[in-house]
C-alpha cells in the first residue's frame, strides 16, 4: 500500500526515474504480526526479499534472526547487528569454500538436502548443526519453488543419519511451501513429513528438535489474502495434530510477507499506443519492466496493483510493458491489465506491493537503464 509517508516522500522529493520507497513502519507492523501469530516460532527474515541495510537494522533491533543464502548476505546481516547465532545459511546449494567462510564468521546452522552437501559441511564447518530440506508440491503458491530444493522425506532420513555419522549435529527438517502461498493449510502435509522424519530418526537414536517451516506468507496484491493470524492458527493446529504434546522448536522465514506491502514503486508512462487501428488493447509502456525489478511478472505470476491519478474513471484493457529493447520485457499481455482511458504519456503510476523481490531482481544496466533506485523511510 502507498502509505501517507510514502506519498508525502514522493511529493516532496520529486525523484526522476523509477524508484522503490519502503516504509519501515509497515515492516515493523508485519514483524509484530508474525510474532503475534506464531509466538513460539523464531523469525528468520529471508534476506533475499529485500536486503536494504535499513530494513535489516530495524529487524535486527526488533529481535529477528536472518535466513541467508550467501556469504554476502551473511555479512549484511552481521553488519546490521545480528550475531552469528542469529543467522542460518539456508541455501542448500553452497560452495565448500563459502561454507568455510560462513563457519569462520561464526555461523553454525546450515541447510542440506543431500549427502553430498552434508560432506561439504562436515569438512568445512565441523560440528555444525544441519537441517534437511524436504520437497513440497508447491500447490496453492503463486510463485512455486518446484523441485529445485529438498529431497523426499525417506532420503532426508539417510541425509541426517549421514550428518550424525560425520560428527555434525542433525537438528531438524525444513521445507518451503512455495512463495505467495494463499492456502493456509499448505503447511500441513509438510509438517506431517517432518514428523515422519523425526520418528524414523528417533529409532536410530537421533533426536531432532527443529522444524523450519520456511516462508510463503503472502502479500496482498489484487486479491485479499488470509491474515498472519489465520496462517498462525492453521500452522499451530497442524503442529499439534502431528506432534501432539511434543512440539518441536520452530522457525519461520518470511520474506515477501515481511516487506512486500511495505514498498511502492513510482514509475512513469513513457508511451501509450496501439498496434493497429482495430487493436482492442492499448499498449502502455512504463519506465520499469522485467529487467528494472518487476521480474516476478514472469508468466504473469505476480499481478501488482497499479494506482494512477485517473483512478475511478473509465478503464480499458492494456498490454503493459517495460522500456527495454527485449521482447521478453512485457509484464501483462495474456491477461491484459485494465487501466484508465485517461492515462497518458508522462503520467506517474504507483505500483504497490513491491517491497519484496524487486531491487534484488533489477539488472545492473540493461540498455543503460540504471538499477532500481531504493529509498527506505
Ligand atoms: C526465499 C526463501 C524464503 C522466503 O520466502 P517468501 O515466500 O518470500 O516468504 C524463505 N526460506 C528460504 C529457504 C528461501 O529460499
Amino acid at each position: 500500500m502507498a502509505t501517507q509517508r510514502i506519498i508525502d516522500f514522493l511529493a516532496d522529493r520529486r525523484i526522476d526515474g523509477p524508484c522503490l520507497v519502503v516504509d519501515l513502519n509497515v515492516v515493523e507492523e508485519n514483524f509484530n504480526a508474525f510474532r503475534h501469530a506464531l509466538p513460539d516460532s523464531a523469525i528468520f527474515y529471508a534476506v533475499k526479499a529485500n536486503p536494504a541495510p535499513e530494513i535489516l537494522k530495524l529487524l535486527a533491533s526488533l529481535g529477528s534472526n536472518f535466513d541467508c543464502a550467501s556469504v554476502a548476505e551473511i555479512k549484511m546481516a552481521l553488519a546490521a547487528g545480528a550475531t552469528p547465532a542469529r543467522i542460518s545459511y539456508g541455501n542448500t546449494i553452497k560452495k565448500e569454500r563459502d561454507v568455510a567462510a560462513a563457519h569462520a564468521l561464526g555461523v553454525s546452522l546450515f541447510a542440506v538436502d543431500c549427502v553430498e552437501e552434508v560432506e561439504k559441511i562436515a569438512r568445512a564447518a565441523p560440528g555444525a548443526r544441519v537441517f534437511c530440506r524436504v520437497l513440497t508440491n508447491g500447490e496453492g503458491a503463486e510463485w512455486p519453488l518446484s523441485r529445485k530444493f529438498g529431497c523426499v522425506p525417506a532420503m532426508a532420513i539417510d541425509v541426517l543419519t549421514h550428518a550424525r555419522d560425520l560428527g555434525l549435529k542433525s537438528t531438524g527438517v525444513s521445507f518451503h511451501v512455495g512463495s505467495q502461498q494463499t492456502d493456509t493449510n499448505a503447511w500441513d502435509a509438510a509438517i506431517a513429513d517432518a514428523r515422519f522424519v523425526f520418528e524414523a530418526l528417533e529409532k536410530r537414536g537421533i533426536l531432532l528438535t527443529l522444524v523450519n517451516m520456511g516462508g510463503g506468507f503472502p502479500t496482498r496484491y489484487l486479491k485479499d489474502v488470509p491474515t498472519a493470524e489465520a496462517y498462525g492458527r492453521a500452522i499451530f493446529d497442524s503442529l499439534k495434530a502431528h506432534f501432539g504434546n511434543r512440539l518441536p522448536e520452530t522457525i519461520i522465514e518470511p520474506g515477501r510477507g515481511m516487506v512486500g506491502d511495505a514498498g511502492v514503486i513510482k514509475a512513469e508512462v513513457v508511451l501509450v499506443s496501439k498496434k493497429s487501428d482495430a487493436d482492442e488493447n492499448r499498449w502502455v509502456y512504463l519506465d520499469i519492466g522485467k529487467f528494472g525489478g518487476l521480474a516476478e511478472t514472469m508468466d504473469e505470476a505476480i499481478r501488482y496493483p497499479i494506482r494512477t491519478a485517473h483512478d475511478g474513471g473509465a478503464v480499458a484493457p492494456c498490454v503493459l510493458a517495460g522500456p527495454t529493447c527485449d521482447s521478453a520485457d512485457v509484464l501483462y499481455e495474456k491477461t491484459p491489465y485494465p487501466l484508465p482511458l485517461a492515462l497518458t504519456i508522462g503520467d506517474e503510476v504507483l505500483i504497490e506491493g513491491t517491497g519484496a523481490y524487486t531491487t534484488t531482481y533489477s539488472a545492473v544496466a540493461f540498455n543503460g537503464f540504471e538499477p532500481l533506485a531504493s529509498y527506505v523511510i
